[in-house]
């Protein structure tokens, strides 16, 4: 008997003919990528890189096409680079499980120096941090993330806005200590303009 040519869907059990698959390769595709090994993640399927085989079924696609829809008619939603890693339960280095979370300030200065927003669960183990607690500064280039769009719960927002405020005021380029009143950042919070607020940020640090 003839095999029939069948593929298997990179997030589901299903194995169908090409042409109810999906392709997902391409600068196109990030956004659906990113979501897809999340998808794939929460089935509890081994971790595979993305390439030029592989395959989506028409029913996850149209579901992530949904989410990603979804997410963008969502006033909280932000375009953000985004931290990607195998898994979202183990370090961000090399996987190990049950280490601790990062530290507000350590996702703060991962931000400002590589622009990768690391949510607030990411974990590392210790020996990959530096004396402040902060990633080593060797490990930032080696650091992968995919810039799509993404909510930032609001409580998190804060928290990280007030680390970042913090930084800011910290610095020595920085004129008046009260450069960013509280106010302002809960402007910010508030009216999530946030990578615009945050790139003024930048412009007057590095200016
Ligand atoms: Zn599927
Ligand atoms: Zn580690």
């Amino acid at each position: 008997m003839a095999m029939r040519n069948i593929l298997h869907c990179f997030i589901c059990p299903a194995a169908l003919p090409p042409r109810l698959m999906v392709r997902l390769v391409g600068d196109e595709n990030a956004d659906k990528c990113a979501i897809a090994q999340q998808r794939r993640l929460a089935n509890i399927r081994p971790i595979i890189e993305i390439n030029e085989l592989t395959r989506i079924c028409a029913s996850c696609n149209r579901s992530i096409i949904r989410e990603i829809n979804a997410l963008q008619r969502d006033p909280a939603c932000l375009r953000l680079n985004v931290l990607t890693q195998s898994s979202s339960h183990s370090c961000l280095i090399c996987n190990s499980p049950n280490e601790p979370r990062l530290s507000t300030e350590a996702r703060v200065n991962i931000f400002l120096n590589r622009d990768i927003y690391v949510p607030e669960y990411v974990k590392s183990c210790a020996h990959h941090l530096n004396g402040n607690g902060f990633l080593l500064q060797r490990l930032l280039p080696g650091l992968r993330f995919v810039n799509r769009p993404y909510v930032i719960p609001g409580r998190e927002l804060q928290t990280f806005l007030k680390h970042l405020r913090n930084t800011a005021n910290e610095h020595p380029k920085i004129d008046s200590e009260d450069y960013f009143s509280d106010a302002d950042f809960e402007s910010i919070a508030l009216s999530r303009k946030f990578s615009l607020e945050v790139y003024m940020i930048f412009a007057i640090l590095y200016r």
